[in-house]
């Protein structure tokens, strides 16, 4: 992983998650008697915008579409309609399926997109604020595809609560404060977006400031009278294509036909088994399921439960799994629809076992490779990846059972700072490898016309031995997404944790050979225990993380926020 993954992670505005049932505080939840639906959202007021629609009678499906819409205004640093995204669905009988609303690339695009005039790349910051980064948004394709087969409610009454939200106005919360500042130079980018959230001195406006998105309203009001073609033909779709194009400074750059021919994939699940757990999670384009499911496999010999959650080898193990799954994503995760990925050969038990045998309780391994997992493709190369955070990771569980795992992205805070009709565009294309080649062989996340760049996202389920809905996890922040949603998942199944205490597990996780230890968690006290062990490059940091889970406990449905986010969504 490179120095920019590092830095973007370094950076990463914190964020929330959060709650049930019917306004009841996080604290109520586990004495609130038998909840049987439950929403957990990254900002209270979306999260509303879901559990609306559950008390409508709504599925979970209308109830995530309903929070991905109002995460589009009261969020738009971290997701929106101007993006992409990736669901999952689980069934209370154990159906599975997945939803890929990722950006796509225009048809204009070529492996050299990134690359300048004289051949080289330039700054990443330059290719993020350009028409270059902006892929065609998926999410209401997505939206549309799951809703018409697994609406409950009528589309335009999913769009209510989000129209309320941008017409009536809402306040700035100190979360969206710190992200107006600290990434300014894509949110004031456009003139619109200097208009909306800066002040005439160009300060951004103030915390418990309301906010008024009159066109964003506008534009839902035309969605969900006109459904998905009001946003991927006519007017929209053609200013969409021509504030993307305006910023583009080259060829190839996104047209209404570009638009207009964008399609959500309905996609298997990738599903495998954890100490006889059924964990779900989301396949290529994305590299995160994969990952989860490695990091898992890998450890399923080690007794995790006796070795206990607070001593440093259980968590040295978990390092060891990450640094291989890694490895293999770095050099085969990429849209399947366009390079061979070994997907099912990469979460093959027994590949699984041989990887993990290269693992020892006592000592790191040395430099760790990419494995060669049945129907591994030959020629790739590894690439850079730059990411940056703009993500947001929402659950629903509703009266039936069925489980719901939305990640939703516009990529970096505020995506590309292009806006249109109220809402950011996405900056996904940085997504992909900007360089085609590294030491002339082909990278396999390089751009493409109309391939999806790889995510780390990782919308994840979980089912318990006997087959009941168990768990719904997921989250944002860039590369560090798979290890913060297998974290989770250990927490709940090694350790018996509860959501909020699964979540807040202390956070670590290997960059190559260097180790970042949370600070101010017994981690830090461990260090050493941690150098003993071999990882000689360890750093203390803060945790950017930002997790949500839904998870069934004795009462049932638990859902939770990173207990580290209190207080950062708060307006005073
Ligand atoms: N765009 C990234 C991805 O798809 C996520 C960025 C983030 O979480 O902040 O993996």
């Amino acid at each position: 992983m490179n120095r920019l993954v590092l830095a973007s992670l370094l950076a990463l505005p914190l964020a929330g998650c959060a709650t049930y049932p019917n306004d009841t505080a996080l604290d109520d939840v586990a004495t609130a008697a038998s909840p049987v639906w439950a929403v957990s959202a990254a900002d209270p007021r979306a999260q509303e915008a879901g559990e609306s629609i559950l008390r409508k009678g709504g599925s979970a499906t209308d109830a995530a579409i309903a929070t991905m819409l109002a995460l589009t205004v009261v969020e738009p640093q971290s997701s929106g309609i101007g993006g992409g995204g990736f669901m999952v669905r689980g069934t209370a009988d154990g159906s599975v399926t997945s939803y890929d609303g990722r950006e796509t690339a225009p048809s204009g695009a070529t492996p050299e997109w990134f690359l300048g005039e004289d051949g080289e790349l330039p700054p990443f910051i330059e290719s993020v604020r350009s028409g270059l980064s902006v892929g065609v948004p998926g999410n209401i394709a997505l939206a549309a595809k799951a809703h018409a087969e697994h609406g409950r409610l009528p589309w335009a009454e999913l769009f209510e609560p989000a129209i309320a939200l941008a017409r009536d106005g809402f306040e700035i919360n100190p979360r969206m404060y710190n992200s107006l500042t600290s990434a300014k130079n894509r949110a004031a980018f456009s003139e619109s977006g200097r208009a909306l959230f800066y002040d005439a001195a160009g300060e951004p406006l103030a915390v418990g400031t309301r906010v008024v998105n009159e066109p964003l309203a506008q534009t839902f009001e035309a969605i969900a009278a006109g459904g998905r073609s009001a946003f991927y033909s006519g007017d929209l779709a053609a200013e969409i294509a021509a504030t993307v194009a305006a910023d583009t400074p080259r060829a190839g750059a996104m047209t209404a036909a570009d638009v207009a021919a964008y399609e959500a994939k309905e996609r298997d699940a990738l599903c495998g088994d954890y100490r006889g757990y059924r964990v779900c999670s989301m396949g290529p384009p994305t590299s995160g399921g994969i990952a989860v499911l490695q990091i898992l496999g890998q450890l399923e010999r080690f007794d995790l439960t006796a070795l206990g959650v607070d001593n440093p080898v259980t968590w040295h193990l978990f390092l060891e799994s990450q640094r291989l799954a890694y490895a293999d994503r770095e050099l085969y995760a990429a849209d399947s629809d366009f390079v061979s990925v070994p997907v099912r050969g990469l979460v093959d038990p027994d590949y699984l076992a041989a990887r993990s045998a290269l693992i020892s309780a006592d000592s790191t391994m040395g430099e760790v490779t990419a494995g060669t997992p049945p129907g591994a493709p030959q020629a790739l190369a590894d690439g850079d990846e730059p990411e940056e955070q703009g993500t947001t990771h929402f659950a629903v569980v509703d009266d039936a059972g069925t489980m719901v795992s939305y990640t939703s992205t516009v990529e970096g805070p505020f995506g590309s700072g292009l806006m249109v009709g109220g809402f950011f565009l996405n900056n996904e294309l940085t997504d992909f490898s900007r360089a085609p080649e590294v030491d002339g062989r082909l990278v396999a996340n390089r751009v493409e016309p109309g391939k999806r760049p790889r995510s780390s996202m990782s919308p994840s389920l979980v089912y318990d031995p006997s087959g009941q809905p168990f768990m719904v996890v997921g989250a944002a922040g860039g590369g560090t997404i798979p290890v913060q949603t297998a974290r989770s998942i250990i927490g709940a199944i090694d350790f018996g944790l509860d959501a909020e205490e699964a979540l807040g597990l202390p956070f670590l996780m290997a960059f190559g050979d260097r180790v970042l230890l949370e600070e101010g968690t017994w981690l830090e006290e461990q260090a050493d225990a941690f150098r003993a062990l071999g990882h000689g490059d360890i750093m203390l940091r803060e945790a950017p993380v930002k997790a949500g889970a839904i998870l069934r406990g004795a009462s049932g449905w638990n859902a939770a926020r990173d207990p580290r986010l209190e207080g950062q969504l708060e307006t005073p």
